[in-house]
């Protein structure tokens, strides 16, 4: 049976970046840019005040110096008029520099009084401006390709007047969940039922993603209604399936995809829990089937489907991030498959401590609740003892952390 280390080389190889699309700017946070952008023109565009205060031209001006003010520039609007050497002019912040000027002192540094300002602190030439083209050139590169569009970077490129740019798209993920057994939310389960909760557990991962999920809702144990559902799926830029990947009788997915030109990239991977997984393409669709046990479900798309849209999506880092911890409590090995382990993190004395969750069936949808990590515990070895310092696989840290976000 393959290694999660294998496996996961395996999709990272068959799974390339979505064709690049231009978007509205005001629709691309979280996207990558899949062009370098340049800036259409000087950031700022022009020399302008750092301070509401007084501008004038330096020449060796002292505390205690007195200069008159002969106009006022608010932000937004140009100094048309003439200043001497020695005159002095009213700027707000922002507002652009008149030509005669280079210095600012800031409302706090001066006294007014009629029509007179007095310093009260020598200035030092040059303070107080920011000069044009100083953040970026017009035609300047900005941001490069590979650069995710957070809010700073929104900001940055709306200042620079990228009205549209060229992203990789979030991309659009059909979810089907498999099972006789499963009934929508809202349905009270009679005999032998359960809710599709897998369903909710796993569009809540993908719009976090940034991705727009296209329920497919639940198809029966059997091959037609599988393949009608799964010839839907297809159509979009992922299909995820829960449920029927597994040995029982009825797990049908795989034999279903077959018919859908399904070819295989891996079956069964030697990790616990998840060790069921599915991944291939199909009509140049990748697929994931993931067990249906909810902590396994959550598992294989914390190891597998996360970094896959990550790929997708153009990020340079696929992988969940790595976070140095202590371990609270002893944890135990597996005979033969690595252990992912679900677990709480807390802060303390500037250390992350890692709780180990107490339940980690993979039947059990209490496992996955509450957890920030997942602990990757070698098999056939002798587990890690409490107080180890081990490296997990971080999904969130704790409220009002302090450590790397
Ligand atoms: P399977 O992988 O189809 O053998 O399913 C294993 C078990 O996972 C089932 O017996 C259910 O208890 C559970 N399960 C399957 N699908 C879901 C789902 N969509 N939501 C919650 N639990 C599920
Ligand atoms: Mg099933």
């Amino acid at each position: 049976m393959l290694t999660y280390n294998e496996a996961i080389k395996i999709l990272l190889q068959k799974i390339s970046p979505l064709t690049a699309v231009e978007a509205p700017l005001s629709e691309t946070l979280g996207c990558v840019l899949a062009e370098p952008v340049a800036s259409r023109w000087d950031l700022p565009p022009a020399d302008n005040s750092a301070m509401d205060g007084y501008a004038f031209a330096f020449a060796g001006q002292m505390e205690g110096d007195t200069l008159p003010v002969t106009g006022f520039i608010p932000a937004g609007s140009s100094f048309e008029g003439k200043l001497t050497v020695g005159q002095a002019v009213k700027i707000m912040t922002g507002a652009p520099l008149p030509s005669a000027c280079d210095t600012v002192v800031p409302i706090e540094d001066v006294v007014e009084s009629g029509g007179k300002i007095r310093l009260t602190r020598t200035p030092t030439a040059e303070q107080h401006v920011r000069h044009r083209g100083e953040e970026v050139g017009k035609g300047e590169k900005l941001l490069d390709t590979g650069t995710v569009i957070h809010s700073g970077e929104m900001g940055l490129l709306a200042a620079a007047g990228a009205e549209r740019v060229r992203v990789f798209p979030k991309p659009r993920v059909a979810l089907l969940s498999t099972g006789d057994e499963l009934v929508e939310l809202g349905t009270a389960p009679g005999p032998g039922q359960i809710v599709n909760s897998n369903f909710y557990m796993l569009s809540a991962r993908l719009r976090e993603e940034g991705c727009t999920v296209i329920p497919l809702g639940i198809a029966p144990d059997n091959e037609r209604e599988l393949s009608q559902r799964i010839a839907e799926g297809l159509k979009a830029d992922m299909l995820i399936t829960t449920g029927g990947v597994s040995v029982g009788d009825r797990d049908y997915v795989q034999d279903t995809l077959r018919t859908h030109g399904f070819e295989i990239g891996f079956w069964r991977v030697a990790i616990k829990p998840g060790k069921p997984v599915l991944f291939g393409t199909a009509q140049g669709t990748p697929v994931l089937g993931l067990p249906g046990n909810p902590a396994a479900s959550a598992a294989t798309f914390e190891l597998f489907v996360r970094p896959a849209l990550r790929r997708m999506t153009g990020h340079s880092d696929t992988l969940p991030s790595r976070l140095r911890v202590t371990l609270a409590t002893a944890v135990s090995s597996d005979d033969k498959r690595q252990s992912f382990l679900w677990g709480a993190l807390r802060e303390e004395a500037g250390e992350y401590i890692f709780m180990p969750s107490e339940r980690q069936g993979s039947g059990q949808t209490r496992s996955i609740q509450g957890s920030m990590a997942l602990l990757p515990v070698p098999p056939a070895s002798d587990g890690y003892p409490a107080g180890s310092e081990v490296e997990v696989l971080l999904l969130r840290l704790p409220p009002g952390a302090s450590g790397p976000a």
